[in-house]
């Protein structure tokens, strides 16, 4: 499958851009005219320029306002076509995409349009050029791809082609069934993007939102089967506009972009078996059972303060690794890894980012398949020296460089525990935890996308709608990434600036990686008599909240009051009620939730701006002191 990207979807220079592109694997690229413009080499160096890169140009755009104008525009349109033709030649590319004419001056017609394709192909043909016809979303007479196929059809010239391109496509809610009965020689190239739901007008939507397939909510797999049932089988080229994909990080926007292809091409064959597409083989997405483990990398002097905090909350002391300084602690199915290692990756972690839940381990289906999968889509693994007898577990860099390592209960990784570890007699009794509720991992807003994209493309896990968190310092964007049986679920909160605390906890402390562990609890009352009895010390909710709470959903003083003695927060959807219980946070870090849910299928978005300021007053030097 030979994948490209246009220019105008990185930031940078022309030069660093094909740079960008080219590490990320991808064959070829779109040139945009702007690009090359405000470039200072000629044609003929831009396109050794790009062949030195081992890429080739997959088409020149744009050229707009070409068909249908009365003379004299009509033969203007002519002669800037041919200097474009000189331009496309010097540079080496054969293929330029005419997008349908936006002018008040065109008259329209088919016929004309045809006409005028024919002797473009003509004049195209005579220097063995192609012209590819695209219909725009916002064309003045042709915004159709149907309409754009029959003034091709009609123009009935061998240079002359379509281009499709879902975003104009899917964004008019055309039938995409209706691209299977277009001659596959006739489509030119193919060009994706997607784009987030959102109503507004079509030529600032597509200008500015689109993104890459799979990051946003238009369905560009049912366009790209209906493409592949032509029996297409050139370039999938990504045309993304999107203002912060132009203000971001050239490489990780091409990463995200060929992932995004490699992972469409990958549904696609998945869908339709004998497709002419070549598309890559990998490993299905890999079913997950849940979060196996978290570890945290800490220093030995401040490892009992943590391991303190822990034991209030329930956890009893496991497992002790026979040959490093790991210990294992474990309530119902949760285990939290204490690493105080002072050589290896917990050790280089802890240097650069202080204590922090590093590294998670997903209980997957199939660990190695899953990792040969994270790889195929260009994760980067992570391996480090193991010791004798150990076992190796597979392992890619996840948020923010941790760790996200892949268990399965089928290999000898099921074995971990046992093998690698002794145990460790500790009568401690439970708080009630039975696994983990979810994950928060806290990270730059323009990152939210990028491990959408990473988690989705490589677990079966679906995102939900993106939701605004209030913080009282400004706007933290949350987007949950979940399987169906609700064993994963993994929220992503992405900090616009640094006042909040999401943003804080990112430029201060930590990097971007996890914020919060929740655990569940089947009793949360009961649970939090435990933890009051284990010495526990919760999150001081203001007593505002509370009478706020009860007028909201009309709650029985009683229950109010017993929610208030415990400091637990409380939400309700129509799926049922959800309540929660915070830790402060552990030195000015990471912090810990406990929920119950009684058939509730959200995150408590409402109570965070409780939950938020709280975490903030306990952060003031007069404020509780630090766990
Ligand atoms: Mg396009
Ligand atoms: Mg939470």
């Amino acid at each position: 499958m030979k994948t490209s990207i246009a220019t105008v979807s990185l930031s940078g220079d022309l030069r660093s851009k094909l740079e960008a592109i080219a590490k990320a694997g991808f064959d070829g690229v779109e040139i945009f005219e702007n690009d090359f413009l405000v470039f200072d080499e000629s044609p003929r160096q831009v396109g050794q320029m790009v062949r030195d890169h081992g890429l080739e140009i997959s088409l020149f755009q744009p050229f707009r306002d070409f068909e249908g104008m009365p003379e004299p525009l009509r033969s203007r349109t002519f002669d800037r076509a041919e200097r474009k033709f000189d331009l496309m030649q010097e540079m080496g590319t054969d293929l330029v995409l005419v997008c349908s004419n936006v002018s008040p001056a065109a008259i329209g017609g088919l016929d004309r349009a045809a006409a005028d394709f024919r002797e473009l192909g003509e004049r195209a043909a005579r220097r063995a050029l192609r012209v590819g016809y695209e219909a725009l979303a916002w064309g003045r007479h042709i915004n159709d791809h149907r309409d754009a196929w029959e003034v091709v059809r009609r123009a009935d010239h061998p240079n002359v082609g379509l281009i499709l391109d879902s975003f104009h496509t899917l964004a008019r809610k055309i039938d995409v069934n209706s691209i299977r009965s277009i001659p596959k020689e006739k489509i030119f190239i193919i060009q994706l993007a997607d784009a987030p739901l959102i109503d507004m007008d079509l030529l600032y939507w597509s200008r500015h939102f689109r993104n890459m397939p799979g990051e946003g909510d238009l369905p560009v797999l049912e366009f790209m089967r209906a493409v592949a049932a032509t029996g297409y089988d050139d370039y999938l080229s990504l045309e993304i506009f999107n203002d912060q994909f132009r203000g971001g990080s050239a490489t990780a926007i091409s990463i995200d972009g060929q992932r995004s292809l490699l992972y469409l091409g990958d549904q696609v064959r998945r869908a339709e078996p004998d497709i002419a597409l070549p598309v890559p083989e990998m490993p299905a997405r890999a079913g997950v059972e849940g979060i196996a483990f978290i570890e945290f990398t800490i220093d030995e002097s401040e490892a009992p303060q943590l391991e303190a905090l822990i034991q209030t909350l329930g956890f009893r002391r496991a497992a002790r690794h026979k040959t490093k300084s790991v210990v294992v602690f474990q309530q119902g199915d949760i285990r939290l890894v204490i690493n105080t290692e002072n050589r290896g990756f917990a050790n280089s972690s802890y240097l650069v980012h202080g204590t922090s839940a590093y590294a998670m381990g997903l209980l997957v289906d199939d660990a190695r398949a899953a990792h040969r999968r994270a790889l195929a889509l260009g994760a980067e693994t992570f391996a480090q020296p193991v010791d004798e007898g150990e076992i190796e577990m597979p392992a890619v860099h996840g948020v923010g460089g941790g760790i996200v390592y892949f268990l399965d209960r089928n290999s000898d990784l099921g074995t971990i525990w046992n093998v690698e570890f002794d145990p460790v007699d500790d009568p401690a009794t439970s708080a009630g935890l039975s696994s983990i509720d979810h994950i928060a991992q806290t990270m730059q807003y323009d990152e939210l996308l990028t491990w959408l994209l990473f988690y989705t493309s490589l677990l079966e896990a679906h995102k939900t709608p993106l939701v605004d968190i209030i913080d009282p310092s400004g706007i933290v964007r949350s987007q949950v990434v979940e399987n169906t049986a609700g064993s994963l679920r993994i929220t992503m909160n992405g900090a616009e600036n640094r006042n909040t605390l999401a943003g804080r906890f990112i430029a201060e402390t930590f990097g971007s990686g996890i914020q919060h562990l929740a655990f569940k609890t089947d009793d949360i009352f009961r649970t939090a008599d435990a933890l009051a009895a284990g010495g526990f010390v919760s999150l001081a909710i203001s007593p505002n909240y509370y009478d706020d709470l009860e007028a909201r959903f009309g709650l029985d003083p009683h229950f109010t009051e017993r929610l208030k003695a415990h400091n637990i927060l409380y939400d309700k959807d129509e799926h049922g009620e959800y309540f929660q219980l915070y830790s402060p946070t552990f030195s000015g870090g990471f912090f810990f939730e406990i929920v119950e849910r009684r058939g509730y299928r959200g995150y408590g978005a409402a109570n965070a701006i409780f939950r938020i300021a709280a975490l903030r007053k306990s952060l003031e030097p007069a404020g509780m002191p630090r766990a």
